[in-house]
Formats: C-alpha cells, structure tokens, sequence
C-alpha cells in the first residue's frame, strides 16, 4: 500500500508526495503540525496542510533569506528572526563570527520541540549562546522594539492563521522603527504565479512599499512550494542590495554554500516582466 501526502496549490492543482511514513502529528494551540518521511525529500514539515520545508530543498530557503541580507551588511550583530521555528535561518546566521545576538521570535512552541526532535540537523543552532529563543506573538514582539536591530528576517508561514499579522502595514512600520538606520528586512514574500499567491505579495509589497524608502524584491525557486517560483522582499532605510553588497569581504569568511553566490545574489533581484509589473502595480 502506498501513502502520499498531497498539498492543495491551488482549488485545482495538487502536489503530492508518495512518504514512507508520517512520523509525528499534532495539533498546537495555532496549527497542525505534521512531519513526514519520504524516500525524495526526506523529511518534510508541513503546517496546516502547507509544505514549509523539505531536508532535501531547506537550503534553498535559509541560504537565500540569511546569505543575501548579511552580505550587504557584514556589520550586523543583532538580529531579529520573526517565525523560523525550525532553526535553518538561525543556523545560517550563525555562521557569522560578527553576529553578537540573534532573538528568535517563535509563535508556537510545539514546532520547536517536534523540529528539535525530528530534525536536528536544522534545529542545530538553537542552542547557541548568542541566540534568546521568545515563545511570542512577533507582531505584538517587534511593537516595544526601536532602533535595536541590524537586520529583522520575517520567516513566516503564509498570510491566514497566526502568520497574518505578519503581513500588515501596523507590523512592517514597526519592524522600520526597530532597525537601527543600516537596518534591513528580509521577509518571506510569497509567489507570483498562482492568482492567490500572486494577491499576497501584491497587498504585502505595497504595505512595505510604504513603510521603507528601500523596498527590492528578489527570487529564489523552492520545488516543493506552489509552482516552485518564489519571493522575498529586501527592505531597507538605505542600504542597496546589489550596490552596498561587498561580495569580497563575503568571499573572505570562507563561508561554504550549495545555492547562494554572489552572481546569483546580483541575478536574484532580475525579476521577469509579469512579476516586474506586478508589484509596480503596487508602487507610487
Ligand atoms: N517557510 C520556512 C521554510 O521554508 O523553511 C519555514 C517557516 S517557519 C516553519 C514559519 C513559522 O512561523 C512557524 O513555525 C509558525 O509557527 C511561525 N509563525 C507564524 N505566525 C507567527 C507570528 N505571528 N509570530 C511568530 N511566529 C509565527
């Protein structure tokens, strides 16, 4: 008998997965919580239905939304992670001996024990010293926080559930008013293809738009997220992410990486012209 576990792209695309079992469920206080086994991705995390992360494709994700920012800014020493239960961004993070702290701002605490627990490989860096774990809203987190952060990093789920608040225009000005005036935010930015995707990072893009005098979108292709074409946002008071980049020193740190480099960083913000008028429909 085989078992497949199927995500819902969109009412009429479906993504399945044959798995060799579901090792751990549970339904938390915010979301389900579901992780898997399966013979081409090895273990998934799935929240409410939706694939967050894969052992196979997780680095795609974390090297993109950590190794971007940073080398733009190799000054950043305190850090912001908003949602990242599951420890890749952090682990990316603290690669970097420059980094002095880092607090993870973790909505529900079940992802952290079940990602601990089933995936240690990722959750590897969240017994570091310079990290303070904060089992809290970040919407309500980042509302009591002023110029304290080189870089904030919104590693949310999707904009419905307890990951909503984090699209809001309340959220993205405070999250300005927290970065020190190097600052920048990455965050997690959804997708251009399917229409309510394409809707989210539209209404996100706007509200961002408005918020920061900086506000670039680059791309990054995930195949286990609907259609494999996603974004993040790169917003800053005003650091650019292609001219304040200083790939040299980057090079130095000896840094080892399996999908961001420099050339790709620079080709990221390269958007296709459909995404390119997209989000200009968003922009004053
Ligand atoms: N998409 C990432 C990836 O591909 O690796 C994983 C994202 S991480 C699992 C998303 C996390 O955001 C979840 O653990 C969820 O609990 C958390 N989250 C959602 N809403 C939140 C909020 N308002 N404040 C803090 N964390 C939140």
């Amino acid at each position: 008998m085989e078992l497949w576990f199927t995500e819902a792209h969109t009412k009429n695309v479906r993504f399945s997965v044959r798995v060799d079992q579901q090792i751990f469920t549970k339904k938390s206080d915010f979301q389900r919580i579901d992780i898997f086994d399966s013979s081409e991705f090895g273990k998934m995390l799935v929240l409410d239905g939706c694939v967050m992360l894969t052992e196979k494709d997780e680095f795609i994700y974390h090297e993109m939304i950590s190794h971007v920012p940073m080398s733009v800014n190799l000054n950043a020493k305190r850090i912001l992670v908003i949602g990242g239960g599951d420890g890749g961004t952090v682990r990316e993070l603290l690669r970097y001996p420059s980094i002095e702290h880092i607090d993870l701002v973790e909505i529900d605490e079940e992802v952290v024990i079940a990602c601990t627990k089933y995936l240690p490989n990722i959750t590897v860096g969240l017994s570091d010293p310079r990290l303070t774990l904060h089992f809290a809203d970040g919407l309500k987190f980042v509302r009591h926080c002023y110029n304290e952060y080189d870089l904030i990093i919104v590693d949310s789920t999707d904009p419905f559930g307890p990951g909503e608040g984090l699209f809001t225009k309340e959220f993205y000005g405070n999250c300005f008013k927290a970065l020190t005036d190097d600052g920048i935010m990455v965050n997690q930015h959804e997708s251009p293809f399917y229409a309510k995707d394409a809707e989210a990072m539209q209404r996100a893009h706007k509200r961002i738009v408005e918020s920061f005098p900086v506000s670039k979108v680059y791309q990054l292709h995930i195949p286990t997220y609907p259609s494999g074409h996603w974004l993040f946002g790169f917003a800053a008071k005003g650091k650019h992410p292609i001219k304040d980049a200083d790939f040299a020193a980057w090079k130095k740190l000896g840094i080892t990486t399996r999908y961001y480099n420099p050339n790709l960083h620079i080709a990221s913000f390269a958007l296709p012209t459909y995404v390119q008028e997209l989000l200009e429909e968003e922009e004053p």
